[in-house]
């Protein structure tokens, strides 16, 4: 059982694949973490994000490695846990523009097949191209959607505290990353033609796992 999860930041993904994952015993893979840790590791390495052949130049030279739990998931590169450091705002800035260079592109398209392939009894595989790309012939395909204002929401409450100019600035932040990741050349983010779409706009985390377990069930 191979089931793709695809939408824009804010939607719910995480959150729902990692359940609907658990609910049902399979394994699941956090595509974007992947995008993160070889834009964490481009940092580090004095790599310029701004001249693509140079991230191309580099694109196979950092060992990724995802942990498939969905109670536990983890991520390292090069053998360093770097679950924590990709989640900062430097690293946020710069995903899209390492994420759309064919060559990292390539090189992690074909790992998470080999994770999807070897993942038993299957998995759960959360991102922007798994439905078009990835995983063309996954058993369900989910696109989630949901407003611009209730996805910032969502993210501003996950990063505590904030007023209203920075509820703004998240959603500007957001709606430039969900641009940059749904105009670039290679596999866009974007809904497969036979993904099932669920807005998720007024909906629960609750009612949308509940939603994905029947869609698998069905
Ligand atoms: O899901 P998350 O917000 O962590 O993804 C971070 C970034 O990784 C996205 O903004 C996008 O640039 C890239 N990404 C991608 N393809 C995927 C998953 C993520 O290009 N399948």
């Amino acid at each position: 059982m191979i089931v793709g999860i695809d939408g824009p930041s804010g939607t719910g993904k995480s959150s729902t694949s990692k359940a609907v994952a658990a609910k049902l015993g399979l394994r699941y893979l956090d595509t974007g973490a992947q995008y993160r840790a070889i834009t964490w590791w481009m940092l580090h390495h004095g790599i310029d994000i701004k001249d693509p052949a140079a991230i191309a130049a580099a694109a196979g030279r950092a060992e990724i490695v995802s942990g498939t739990d969905p109670s536990a998931p983890t991520i390292t590169v090069d053998g360093t846990d770097v679950a924590a450091p990709i989640r900062t705002q430097e690293v946020t800035s710069a995903v899209s523009a390492v994420s759309a260079v064919p060559e990292v592109r390539a090189r992690i398209t074909e790992l998470q097949r080999s994770i999807a392939k070897e993942a038993v009894p299957g998995i759960v595989v959360e991102g922007r191209d798994i439905g078009t790309t990835v995983l063309p012939d996954a058993d369900l395909k989910v696109f989630l959607t949901a407003s611009e204002e209730a996805r910032a929401a969502r993210r501003s409450g996950e990063l505590k505290g904030k007023d209203a100019a920075g509820l703004k600035a998240t959603q500007e932040a957001l709606a430039r990353r969900d641009a940059a990741d749904s105009t670039r050349k290679t596999s866009p983010l974007a809904k497969a033609g036979d993904a099932v779409e669920v807005d998720t706009t007024e909906l629960t985390l609750e009612q949308v796992i509940e939603c994905v377990v029947t869609l698998v069930e069905e």
